[in-house]
């Protein structure tokens, strides 16, 4: 087996790692077990991975390494990254791995029946869910926490080399040479901070502001949370030696899922819920200042706990949305007919199934559409009351929930519009132009209080926190080794908008983490045009079709955090492969998890195994497959960049560019295998109506070995 690093151990990287494992045979030699000194030491580089290992030492058992900078395995999971409502958007079956039902790790609680918030699984249960399957693929002995990747470069006999930072004092770095690297670095890695004057990171430090992804340390330490336990301590019982603060009021920043959620976690903080975590209690409630741009996304659409299938069952909105019916029933879904296509020399026939055709390939069938699509905004803006009263009205989204423009989230917290009703709760809808210390101590430490101004010259009271939920740039946190690098194994990037190549300091280029600064290589210029003129072909094409089909794309401007740079966007085949290192026959770099998607656990396990076949060269030999299969041997560079140019443009027009249709990408995936995308063992309506789990997938890998058993005894 060849020496291979995962850089990530979120849910991506460590699906990655068994399915690599289990696609070579580790499991079946019981080569996971890896050598005994080896397994034992869970700080130390395995040798074969080290710079000075011999030939006999690559050859050696643990030729897989996890990697990962959190202090615990899970990503977005992790236990330093929950916070005391962090509720998934993901119902009991719709976020774990196929292999292990989550009921089987953590019971659905029967004490909260009627509780919506039980319906969908808190963060803490995650990520004791993903610590039981580690354990269970034995995969601890592969894991090193607390490394951070800081810079990735390629070598001239084409091994990687990664130089890594160890958390020691003084600060320690090795070194880690593997033969195939696969990152699974997530979308949330790094926060978008706002540059706001007196902001994280432009700050005197003296006051209280943080980013949305700290909020769960924050909690730790100000408001006693402890995510992992249930309460120990009553509540309601003097505290002992912590002395916890009393909160008076809070600004959020931001529009999006993760704002409703803080909105209601310090709206109701003085309930002293017992299932927050909390061993502080509020005596008063919180004065809550909600903080949204007038300009941007929005607000996000919130559908309501449940909805009702065709079949009249009431479930869990996000298996309701994972059914292929309502992929069919969005008219920005491209697998529509949106034109008479020529087939062979005389024929004409009507693209697409002929479902697609009743719904989008006719004005009746796209009348009904658009009454549908209406009737669902009709029916959430009544379940949030927008119209109720002045503050309400702050809330509406701004297009309609099928625009592809809105955020969409699930109102999990059973009483969220109740709660951004209290009277301590007050909406702005302006930018925050300026945070400034106020003389007022905090409630929290020693810093001073925050007092907060708008462009609309409101200045909010002093505030004991301010939290950034601005998002995250969807951006690789790694040095690449040269700049260009990044570039060529199509990761997304910003590159400073006065690039230009007349200059003699091109090899100047440097990078932060994000952007790319000085001059690039002539090569990689010429190759981002020619790409550029491939997307400018492509969007006349994706453009003629949203037409037909009456979805309008929104004009979304650039992402706030690209300010006067340009962004590269993600130029990765199928969304995990480098075309050029493809078309060169390198089978030795993918990544994993560039996907937004309302169930993103869905897509994991098909992922995975898709790139454990590419990196074993499972997609090089299927040319005359019969069903389809992709053969990577044989595809063009110049196909895989249509390809990838198409996908980035539609995803550009209609969404933030990393948008996919779970199951209709997973269809895809499935049929480069060779394997039966549909999984539902039903007729028609089953596959319709049916709910797509990560159990629909089960089985996949072993249907993957047999076939490719089958395929080498023809
Ligand atoms: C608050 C929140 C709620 C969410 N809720 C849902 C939900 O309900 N449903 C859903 O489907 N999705 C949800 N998501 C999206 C969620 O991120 C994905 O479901 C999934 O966890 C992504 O997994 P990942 O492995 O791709 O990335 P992550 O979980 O982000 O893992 C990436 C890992 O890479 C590590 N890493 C990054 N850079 C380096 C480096 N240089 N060196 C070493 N290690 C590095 C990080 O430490 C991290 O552990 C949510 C995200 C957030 C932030």
């Amino acid at each position: 087996m060849d020496r291979v690093v995962i850089v990530g151990a979120g849910l991506y990287g460590l699906i990655a790692a068994k399915t690599y494992l289990q696609v070579t045979g580790a499991y079946e030699d019981g080569d996971e077990a890896g050598t005994a000194d080896e397994a034992s030491d869970l700080t130390a580089i395995p040798s074969c991975f080290t710079e000075d290992a011999t030939p006999s030492m690559k050859g050696s058992q643990n030729r897989l390494l996890v990697i990962d900078s959190a202090s615990d395995i899970g990503g977005t999971w992790a236990e330093e990254r929950l916070y005391p409502n962090l509720l998934s958007q993901n119902s009991y079956g719709l976020y774990e791995f196929s292999d292990l039902p989550l009921t089987d790790v953590v019971p659905e609680d029967e004490s909260d029946t009627g509780d919506t918030r039980s319906q969908f699984i808190a963060g803490w249960k995650i990520r004791r869910y993903l610590r039981a399957w580690v354990a269970k693929w034995k995969l601890d002995r592969h894991i090193r926490l607390k490394w951070t990747v800081e810079s990735v470069c390629r070598l001239e006999n084409k091994e990687w080399k990664l130089s890594i930072s160890l958390p020691t004092t003084p600060a320690r770095h090795i070194t880690v040479i593997c033969d195939k690297l696969i990152l699974a670095t997530g979308l949330t890695s790094v926060p978008n901070l706002p540059e706001i004057p007196g902001s994280l990171g432009t700050t005197d430090h003296a006051t209280p502001v943080i980013h949305a992804k700290d909020v769960g340390g924050w909690a730790r330490e100000y408001l006693g949370y402890q995510p992992l336990e249930p309460p120990t301590v009553d509540i309601h019982a003097p505290r002992g030696e912590v002395d916890y603060p009393q909160l008076r009021s809070v600004a959020i920043y931001g529009g999006a899922k993760s704002s409703f959620d803080l909105v209601h976690f310090f709206a109701t903080l003085h309930r002293n819920d017992p299932k927050l975590h909390l061993k502080s209690k509020q005596n008063n409630p919180v004065q809550v200042h909600w903080i949204i741009r007038d300009q941007g996304a929005g607000v996000a659409w919130m559908v309501p706990p449940t909805s009702t299938l065709p079949n009249g069952e009431t479930v869990p909105s996000d298996k309701a949305a994972s059914t292929r019916l309502l992929t069919y029933l969005t008219p920005c879904c491209y697998m529509i007919p949106k034109r008479l296509s020529r087939k062979g020399v005389w024929g004409l026939r009507w693209e697409g199934s002929w479902l697609i055709r009743l719904l989008h390939g006719n004005p009746f069938g796209r009348w009904w559409v658009r009454w549908f699509w209406r009737s669902v905004d009709r029916s959430l803006e009544e379940s949030a009351q927008y119209g109720a009263d002045a503050k309400m009205e702050l809330l509406r989204p701004a297009n309609s929930v099928v625009s592809c423009a809105s955020g969409i989230g699930i109102a999990n917290q059973g009483d969220l519009w109740e709660a951004i009703r209290l009277p301590h709760v007050a909406v702005h809808r302006s930018t925050i132009t300026k945070i400034v210390a106020s003389e007022e101590q905090a409630a929290t430490d020693s810093s001073k209080r925050a007092v907060v101004h708008l462009a609309d010259h409101t200045c909010v009271e002093p505030v004991d926190l301010v939290i950034h939920a601005t998002g995250y740039k969807p951006i690789v946190p790694i040095q690449f080794e040269p700049a260009s690098l990044r570039l060529e194994l199509g990761l997304s990037a910003l590159v400073t908008s006065d690039n230009q190549n007349t200059s003699d300091n091109i090899h100047k280029a440097t990078e932060s983490p994000e952007k790319i600064q000085g001059l690039l290589k002539p090569s990689i210029k010429d190759r981002l045009m020619h790409l550029e003129d491939i997307d400018q072909r492509s969007e006349v094409t994706v453009r003629q079709t949203l037409q037909a089909t009456g979805c309008t794309p929104m004009n979304r401007g650039s992402a706030s955090w690209t300010r006067s740079n340009k962004l590269i966007p993600y130029r990765l085949f199928r969304r995990m492969i480098a075309p050029e290192l493809v078309a060169q026959g390198d089978r030795s770099f993918a990544t994993l998890g560039v996907i937004l998607s309302s169930t993103i656990a869905v897509i994991a396990e098909v992922q995975a195994l898709w790139v454990a076949a590419f990196l074993t060269g499972g997609l090089d030999t299927q040319a005359t497959d019969p069903c389809g299969a992709l053969s990577l041997e044989t595809i063009s560079l110049d196909s895989m960049d249509h390809a990838v140019s198409e996908d980035a443009v539609l995803g550009s027009m209609t969404g933030s560019g990393l948008e996919v249709d779970a199951i209709q990408y997973n269809d895809m995936l499935l049929r480069d295998l060779g394997l039966n995308p549909n999984r539902l063992g039903g007729g028609t309506y089953q596959e319709l109506t049916g709910v797509y789990g990560p159990s629909a997938y089960k089985g996949i890998v072993d249907e993957w070995k047999e076939l490719q058993t089958s395929r080498s005894q023809q």
